[in-house]
């Protein structure tokens, strides 16, 4: 397994604490194997503990290690794709329900928040896609346009409105998404984790998956120190699989491209500098070649995310590139500090769109989010549960051959060092 410098990261030292679980010893026996314990497996085995499936998670690390606990938050309604090169993809039929399932995706995660009373930092006051220049402005019209056609509660917002509603400088507009919102992400995973507990799923953490055999119609998994048999089996590791061998399942991980993402968190800013920033609390990011997010925790701390990676060699300069930029884009900041940075890995595909794979006999992954993983994960957890107890329309996604991608790790490192190297130079003049 691959070793990660520690860093200290905000959701973890702001979540409430995830629910007891402990590692996998001895043999036992379920319906249901989920590998994975991130939005995806958890929202699988909470949908399959309601149906009355045995279901039983296996997690390598703790709950969340993965994207699902390192994200900006911002729980978006469909994929980064425009929606009309979605349907150019996908075709209309096949386009139009992945759409549509994906667009109801925030409702589906803020009635999990209320049903099952989480505490994790909700807010649905939209979120804001913020323009730069007359390109950016551009874009995001073409994003108003094709989503106002589908009836999406979408609008372009104009310089001032969009200064307004972000506190920032510098941007030629905003495209305000009302169906979306933001979460504490980590909050989210431990509360899915704490639901499925309680409908009768189980979670075993520090609980590798090391080794699978079919016997007969069933799994034989090698997990930790023990064994799980299953008939079927849910791999949602997304990019976080790569870091676990062994696995007959591996070649998975070849198609998917890592790119890095990472975040700084501000010391909580005085309360007249909160109040003009982002005041109705939506997360925001932008249309710049190499993206930047930013958005407000509940303890009025702003947090800062661009692409690139935490590394001993490149942290000072995305440190600068932050601070830089966050004195540019709120001129009014004052002092601030950062007290949490952190890092982590988007797996994204060649077309921008999740993958749905059988593996094997009775083996189904969903993976690929593209930076869209908390409604989406969400959503295909609930879907891969269905399809695994008979639905088998469930999944709004058709499966494909694995396309191993021989170009992805140029391609991982092109976006590391390009970005490393773009923020050196940024927002100095
Ligand atoms: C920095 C960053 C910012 C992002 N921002 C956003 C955002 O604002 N909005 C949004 O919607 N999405 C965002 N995403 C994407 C989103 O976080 C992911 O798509 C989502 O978390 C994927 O969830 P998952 O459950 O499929 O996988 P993960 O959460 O990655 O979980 C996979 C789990 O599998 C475990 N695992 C791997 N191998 C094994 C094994 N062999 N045995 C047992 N367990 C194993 C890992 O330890 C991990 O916990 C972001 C991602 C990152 C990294």
């Amino acid at each position: 397994m691959a070793t990660e410098r520690p860093l200290p990261n905000l959701w973890h030292a702001t979540a409430p604490a995830a629910p007891g679980t402990a590692p996998l010893t001895g043999e036992l026996r379920c319906d249901v194997a989920i590998i994975g314990g991130g939005f995806t497996g958890l929202s699988a085995a909470l949908h399959l503990a309601e149906m009355g499936v045995k279901a039983a998670v296996i997690e390598a690390r703790t709950i969340g290690h993965g994207g699902s606990g390192r994200n900006v938050g911002l729980v978006n309604a469909g994929m980064w794709v425009k929606p009309d090169d979605l349907i150019a993809t996908l075709g209309a039929e096949a386009g139009n329900r992945l759409l549509h399932e994906l667009g109801a995706g925030p409702s589906l995660v803020y009635e999990l928040v209320a049903k099952h009373a989480m505490a994790c930092e909700a807010v649905r006051n939209g979120t804001l896609h913020m323009a730069v220049s007359a390109e950016g402005l551009n874009e995001i019209r073409e994003r108003e346009a094709q989503w106002q056609k589908r009836g999406a509660p979408v609008e372009v917002l104009p310089a001032e409105k969009a200064h307004v509603l972000s506190g920032a400088e510098g941007f030629t507009g905003a495209l305000l998404d009302r169906r979306a919102g933001t979460i504490q992400p980590l909050a989210y995973a431990r509360g899915l984790a704490r639901a499925a507990i309680a409908a009768g799923a189980e979670i075993f953490t520090d609980t590798p998956l090391l080794a699978a055999e079919r016997k007969g119609d069933l799994w034989k998994l090698e997990a930790g120190r023990g064994t799980l048999t299953a008939r079927h089996v849910i791999v949602a590791t997304n990019a976080y699989g790569a870091m676990v061998n062994g696995t007959p399942w591996k070649a998975q991980t070849r198609e998917l491209t890592i790119l890095p993402f990472f975040q700084f968190a501000t010391n909580p800013l005085a309360d007249r500098v909160a109040e003009r920033i982002l005041p109705e609390r939506q997360g925001a990011w932008d249309t710049g070649l190499v993206m930047t997010s930013f958005r407000m925790d509940q303890e009025n701390r702003l947090i800062f995310g661009s692409i690139g990676r935490l590394d001993a060699m490149a942290e000072g300069t995305h440190r600068a590139f932050a601070a830089r930029s966050l004195r540019k884009l709120f001129p009014y900041i004052g002092d601030f500090r950062f007290e949490y940075w952190w890092d982590g890995r988007i797996g994204m595909t060649t077309n921008n769109l999740p993958v749905v794979h059988e593996l094997a006999p009775n083996v189904i992954s969903v993976s690929g989010y593209n930076g869209r993983g908390i409604a989406p994960g969400t959503v295909f957890g609930r879907a891969l549960a269905r399809h695994v107890t008979g639905d088998g329309s469930a999944i709004p996604l058709a499966q494909t051959p694995i396309t191993a991608d021989p170009w992805r790790n140029v391609k991982s490192a092109f976006y590391h060092a390009g970005a490393q190297a773009k923020h050196f130079i940024d927002r100095r003049f």
